[in-house]
């Protein structure tokens, strides 16, 4: 059983900000992690609407909290409100982890970590090198988290990435966000319609859209006749993590691929977030299964 953290005057503090953020489970993944670790932390929800964004951070600086996540709507435009971002966290333009520094706050971005752990843990596995590497990658929208998984597939080295979108304009700006990058060479855009003649190439097919998420759990981004199309031995990953199985993994399944939740990616996304907190401070690594098993009881499973 997974029992509370006691709150006293040296409590140190950490946080989610977002608008709404009610219904973030990094609060209970990471208070599970901090309560195992015995560490003098305490990681609370902190709802921050849009206009009050700068007045936030100046008071977080304030009152001395050590850091904390961001997510929906605030994960760009906090960037220009911190003394450093880094590089990976400029290239994917979102920052979803802030720190401390001498200077102010420090940002970056761990979704790329957790979007790669699970993929990683295949390769590692011997099963799936082959088709990780130099292999196409089709990625579903072109919103937030998208921006995460190309970076993440060239990290992997993936010789093609296919991002689909229903908007043209969208998908022209998202291609032109990473002119700059070393990763345009390989990135491609393309119109929903086009979907169905990516997909027999694809060697991993990433669903980034809402589609399918609860409530909406009989959706799917992909008819049966589209899934299959897709060769057994692709990979497909939804960063869906409520339900589980989404009705585009079951499609999956019953494809033969290899099919890869969200769960996870948040569950590693946390995890590097509270190891950068905590560097100093504990003894053990980050209680990852504790996370995992916190988050499975939150969600039911
Ligand atoms: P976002 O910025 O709003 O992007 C959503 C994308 O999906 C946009 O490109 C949007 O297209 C597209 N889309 C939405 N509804 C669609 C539809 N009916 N048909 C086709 N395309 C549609 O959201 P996000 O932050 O990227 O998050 C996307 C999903 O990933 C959410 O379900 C979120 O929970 C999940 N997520 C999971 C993790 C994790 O750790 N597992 C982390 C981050 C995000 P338009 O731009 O044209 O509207």
């Amino acid at each position: 059983m997974i029992t509370g953290t006691l709150i006293t005057g040296t409590t140190q503090l950490l946080g989610v900000i977002g608008y709404p953020v009610e219904h973030s489970l990094s609060p209970v993944m990471h208070n599970a992690a901090i309560a195992s670790l015995g560490v003098d932390y305490v990681y609370l929800p902190l709802p921050v609407s849009p206009e009050n964004l700068a007045t936030a951070i100046a008071g977080f600086s304030a009152i001395g909290l050590q850091g904390f996540n961001v997510t929906i709507p605030h994960k760009q435009t906090i960037m220009p409100l911190l003394s450093e971002v880094s590089d990976l966290a400029q290239a994917i333009g979102a920052v979803n982890t802030v720190y401390r520094t001498a200077e102010g706050w420090g940002g970056t971005n761990t979704d790329v970590t957790g979007f790669l752990a699970p993929l990683l843990d295949l390769q590692k596995s011997n099963l799936q090198e082959n088709r990780l590497q130099n292999g196409t990658a089709v990625i579903l929208g072109n919103g937030g988290a998208a921006r995460a998984i190309v970076a993440g597939c060239h990290q992997l080295n993936y010789a093609q990435i296919q991002v689909v979108g229903r908007n043209a304009e969208k998908l022209q700006a998202f291609l032109k966000s990473w002119e700059k990058s070393a990763l345009s060479a390989n990135l491609t855009v393309h119109t929903w319609d086009k979907l169905p003649a990516l997909l027999s190439q694809a060697d991993l097919l990433v669903n980034t859209t809402p589609i399918g998420m609860y409530p909406q759990i009989d959706a799917s981004p992909l008819t049966a006749a589209e899934m299959a199309t897709l060769s057994a031995q692709a990979i497909v990953y939804d960063l869906i993590y409520r339900p589980r199985p989404t009705q585009f993994l079951q499609q999956a399944q019953a494809q033969g691929c290899t099919p890869i939740d969200g769960l996870e990616m948040l569950i590693q996304q946390g995890a590097a977030a509270l190891a950068l907190w905590l560097q100093d401070q504990r003894q053990r690594s980050i209680p990852v299964d504790i996370m995992r098993r916190s988050l499975l009881q939150q969600l039911g499973n």
